[in-house]
């Protein structure tokens, strides 16, 4: 068995007007995230973590900011895509365990409907996901609710 890890982070601006899409969800929320594609800086972490992890490059290079069908686009079908390809390698998703650092919204109480989402993105369970919030405490870009970042750590496996 071959064990391979991945770490993904990912940073983006937070500007005026709700929702948030976060984690594939849609957060009531007074700001969003700024970006070429929806700016889901959760998923992002996660499709660097997992193509890091499998040496296929980030997602940059798998969908560059200057291909127009890349403009506003769904970032689940970015994260679907990553992990067709590690599959067609062989590759097999054993866990993720990701932290989102936001001082704003409250991660908690949309946890598990996030762990739900990114689930079925990549068919496997939500116990695989680890996932956790943590606040700037004020200080930093973070603190300042001026950004939102996100880190993923991924472990796949292959026969
Ligand atoms: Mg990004």
């Amino acid at each position: 068995m071959q064990f391979r890890v991945g770490l993904g982070h990912d940073t983006h601006r937070l500007v005026p007007g709700g929702p948030l899409r976060l984690g594939g969800v849609d957060i009531d929320f007074e700001f969003h995230l700024e970006g070429h594609s929806d700016a889901d800086v959760l998923l992002h972490a996660i499709t660097d973590g997992l193509l890091g992890a499998a040496g296929l490059g980030d997602i940059g290079e798998m969908f560059p900011d200057t291909d127009p069908d890349n403009s506003g686009k769904d970032s689940s079908l970015m994260l679907s895509q990553a992990n067709e390809r590690l599959r067609q390698d062989g590759w097999l998703i054993n866990n993720l365990d990701c932290v989102v650092l936001a001082e704003r919204p409250k991660l908690l109480p949309h946890r598990d409907l996030i762990r739900e989402r990114i689930s079925g993105v990549l068919s496997i369970s939500p116990a695989q996901i680890g996932l956790k919030g943590k606040t700037g405490e004020q200080s930093g870009e973070v603190g300042k609710g001026q950004i939102i970042q996100a880190m993923c750590v991924a472990l796949l496996s292959r026969a």
